[in-house]
């Protein structure tokens, strides 16, 4: 199978997608709200209705946040023993706070990945697009 393939290298378009932007053009938006993706690039046309990132940002998040949080939490409570409320009211802030920040650029280079690679339409579209 003679898949086309992009331009650019592989951290070009999933930098592209962490910041957002179209992996194709890197102008256009991926997203039209803050996790939903746009059916095709704002600039360039590129169509983003392949994607099928599903739970996989999700998942991507919680892996990385706990990484992140256990070990804070638990420095936090051996070096200055605060009150169990204090764990209570701050850690689910934190980690919402966390997540909302990380959602979107985990998303777009998830997507990034998948258009990348021609995966769920991807490649059939490149391939219409370059004839
Ligand atoms: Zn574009």
């Amino acid at each position: 199978m003679n898949m086309p393939v992009p331009e650019q290298s592989l951290g070009t378009s999933l930098a592209r997608g962490w910041r957002g932007k179209c992996p194709a053009c890197g102008d256009g938006s991926i997203f039209r709200a803050h996790l939903k993706v746009a059916d095709a690039c704002n600039k360039c046309g590129e169509e983003f209705h392949h994607h099928r990132a599903d739970d996989f940002p999700a998942y991507i998040v919680i892996l990385i946040l706990g990484h992140i949080l256990v070990p804070l939490v638990m420095f936090t409570e051996k070096n200055f023993a605060p009150p169990y409320i204090l764990h209570v009211l701050l850690w689910p802030v934190v980690a919402v706070a966390l997540s909302w920040v990380m959602l979107q650029p985990v998303k777009g280079v998830v997507v990034a990945l998948q258009w990348h690679m021609g995966l769920h339409g991807f490649d059939a579209a490149r391939k219409k697009r370059l004839g």
